[in-house]
């Protein structure tokens, strides 16, 4: 069996099964962790539930042929943000990772993969109407709610990228 680690040996609680109910289902939890949901959510009638709804979320959200992300997707979001704005930040790059490109800076909710799909999903969706003639004013308020998870989380990656990339040029 696994060593004795404090917190991994006891019963997870619904408040922590809750929170971490998504990488969970990501399968991003360390096995011993991943144990510990399995036997919460086999005893736990209400997080069992959570767990499903979660579940069928990810199946219904991979079931989604028609909407699929489109191939030039990364080009077009960067193309949509204000690089002139990050550009201005320069200064603040210079010396060190700034707090805003810490993966820990984003809230959990916002890098959980089901987020960002779910607003991959939500904006593909609200395009797809969009093209479609559909002339909600919702639509691309729609789109860029949809849309800002993961063009935050991708913003994050880039800038980090860059500041690898000035720091090797420099040194
Ligand atoms: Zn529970």
């Amino acid at each position: 069996m696994y060593g004795r680690k404090n917190k991994s040996d006891q019963p997870l609680g619904c408040k922590e099964c809750k929170q971490g109910l998504q990488e969970y289902l990501d399968g991003t939890l360390e096995k011993p962790e991943s144990l510990r949901f399995f036997l919460h959510l086999r005893e736990c009638t209400a997080c069992q539930e959570e767990h499903d709804r979660l579940q069928g979320l990810f199946r219904m959200l991979e079931s989604l042929p028609d909407h699929e992300v489109p191939a030039d997707f990364d080009g077009a979001v960067l193309a949509s943000v204000p690089y002139a704005a990050y550009q201005a930040m320069e200064p603040l790059r210079r010396d060190r990772v700034p707090v805003f490109l810490e993966e820990a800076f984003l809230p959990r909710f916002v890098r959980a993969r089901v987020t960002r799909l779910v607003g991959l999903g939500v904006a593909s969706v609200a395009m797809a109407l969009a093209l479609r003639g559909d002339g909600s004013v919702l639509l691309p308020v729609l789109i860029v709610t949809g849309l800002l998870p993961e063009i935050v989380v991708r913003l994050q990656g880039l800038g980090r990228r860059a500041l690898e990339t000035t720091r090797r040029a420099e040194s």
